[in-house]
């Protein structure tokens, strides 16, 4: 397919604007002067050519896509539309306070919302990710233990369950990072965790459920045991699929948590597009919190402009006032429910890595399937692309080998699961059987196998004119 440059004719466009009705005005001598390189197309140029790109992937809207601790969820189409009210787009970030009341109490009121799910007193939009919004709230831990004059806290301990954002936030915000292993059981080792606390902590940063999707039974223990060693505990809720309305982090003893708006509350991603790692926190660390437009931090950090990606807000809100205080607990109920019920009926072929009932998502471990076939989780990967599926996350956790992490969610109905337990049936047979041809998988899409190495070590992202 040609890019959109390719396909440019120099003087082709389309004219909509209506004729300038207001007098011109001569841009200064200091700005650009040259034109721009930008593509010339007609309209039914760009719209077909979007289009195409459109379906050379694969996305939510076009199929099954459980693709584990990313939660790609249906996002329903009304969220949208309350984002694309004029009252919300049509703003100006440096309005004043009382000409944007609704969009403060947009801001407010989700802020209540989500403080009531996860447990927290004070929140903040601006991180624009889950990441960003880890960043944020490990630089709150580390206001609060600098405030009190306490240098020694040089560590942050992360479990080897954890998501890979969990050790990068912890070093960029100039922490050691102190790895604990997991217990067969896929919980936290507690005697690993003892021997890791001490003066020199500043932290936990965890996952429950954890990245196995398994919820630790010690959780109040692990708590306890942080705080004890006068560390603080930071929960990575990227993803609370499982939990919202069931069970809040704030009450498992965790002190700050991000949210990521874009996983569980209806905002698309996967595209790159804007998200939302929204921040909450308990009262000793509010003060931290980065002061912003509209919303009540008055700490010292800054992580991004006004109160971050506002319209991400606005779906949280219509999603979470659509769903309701009955709504959101039963959500979270059938995303578990979905996923024990597609382990079980994949469980005859593959094999789980931890066989038990399971969270939101549930890890598959094909090491001894690889051993008997040859076939790995990357071939099962991609040949589960021939079948209209998006894969799951392949080869992580890292602590289990040869990994298929899957989060169908709970949007996909029964049908679409059983679909799905009998490709997964069909792929295990044809492995058996015709190791070869799954080595080569896909064979029906638009794009093979793209040498991920050399793309990793040396992107190129932007169109260079020959
Ligand atoms: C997705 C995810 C993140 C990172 O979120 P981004 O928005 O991609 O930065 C962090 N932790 C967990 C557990 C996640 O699933």
């Amino acid at each position: 397919m040609k890019l959109i440059f390719e396909k440019s004719v120099p003087g082709r466009h389309s004219s909509l604007l209506p004729a300038c009705d207001v007098p011109a005005y001569e841009l200064p001598v200091e700005t650009r002067q040259e034109p721009l390189d930008l593509p010339e197309l007609c309209e039914n140029d760009v719209s077909r050519h979007y289009t195409q790109l459109c379906q050379r992937v694969h996305g939510v809207n076009c199929g099954f896509y459980p693709l584990g601790s990313c939660t790609m969820k249906y996002n329903p189409r009304i969220d949208e539309e309350a984002a694309a009210l004029p009252g919300f787009t049509a703003i100006h970030p440096l309005a004043p306070s009382e000409a944007v009341k609704g969009c403060r109490e947009v801001l407010d009121l989700t802020a209540k919302y989500l403080c009531e799910i996860s447990g927290m007193d004070g929140m903040t939009f601006q991180p624009a990710a889950g990441a960003h919004g880890e960043f944020t709230g490990v630089l709150l831990i580390k206001q609060y233990h600098d405030a009190r004059g306490d240098k020694a806290r040089t560590k942050i301990i992360v479990p080897d369950s954890a998501h890979g954002t969990n050790p990068a936030t912890a070093a960029m915000c100039g922490y050691d990072v102190v790895n604990v292993a997991s217990a067969p059981d896929g919980c936290v080792d507690l005697d690993a965790l003892k021997a890791a606390l001490g003066p020199d902590i500043a932290g936990l940063m965890l996952t429950n459920p954890n990245t196995v999707g398994i919820f630790d039974k010690n959780i109040l223990e692990i708590t306890r045991l942080v705080h004890e060693a006068g560390g603080l505990c930071y929960y990575d809720g990227a993803n609370l699929n499982a939990v919202m309305g069931h069970v809040r982090p704030g009450d498992m003893g965790f002190d700050c948590i991000h949210m990521n708006l874009h996983k569980t509350f209806a905002t698309p991603h996967g595209g790159g597009g804007p998200g939302a790692g929204a921040v909450g926190c308990k009262d000793l660390l509010k003060k931290f919190l980065p002061k912003s437009a509209l919303m009540e931090g008055e700490g010292s950090i800054q992580v991004r402009g006004f109160a971050g990606n506002f319209l991400v807000v606005v779906r949280a809100l219509a999603y979470l006032m659509t769903l309701g205080r009955e709504g959101v607990p039963e959500a979270s109920t059938n995303a578990v429910l979905n996923a024990n019920y597609l382990m079980e009926r994949i469980k005859g072929t593959f094999t789980p890595a931890f066989d038990r009932v399971c969270m939101h998502e549930f890890v598959l471990d094909l090491s001894e399937f690889k051993k008997e076939t040859g076939v790995s989780a990357l071939d099962v990967a991609k040949s589960l692309i021939d079948n209209g599926m998006h894969p799951p996350t392949m080869y992580f956790p890292l602590i289990v080998h040869e990994a298929l992490m899957l989060e169908p969610t709970e949007t996909e109905s029964k049908e679409t699961l059983d679909e799905a337990a009998e490709i997964f049936r069909k792929l295990f047979d044809l492995a058996h059987t015709d190791p070869e041809y799954m080595h080569h998988a896909p064979h029906h899409a638009q794009i093979g196998r793209p040498d991920e190495v050399a793309a990793a070590r040396n992107p190129i992202v932007r169109w260079v004119k020959a």
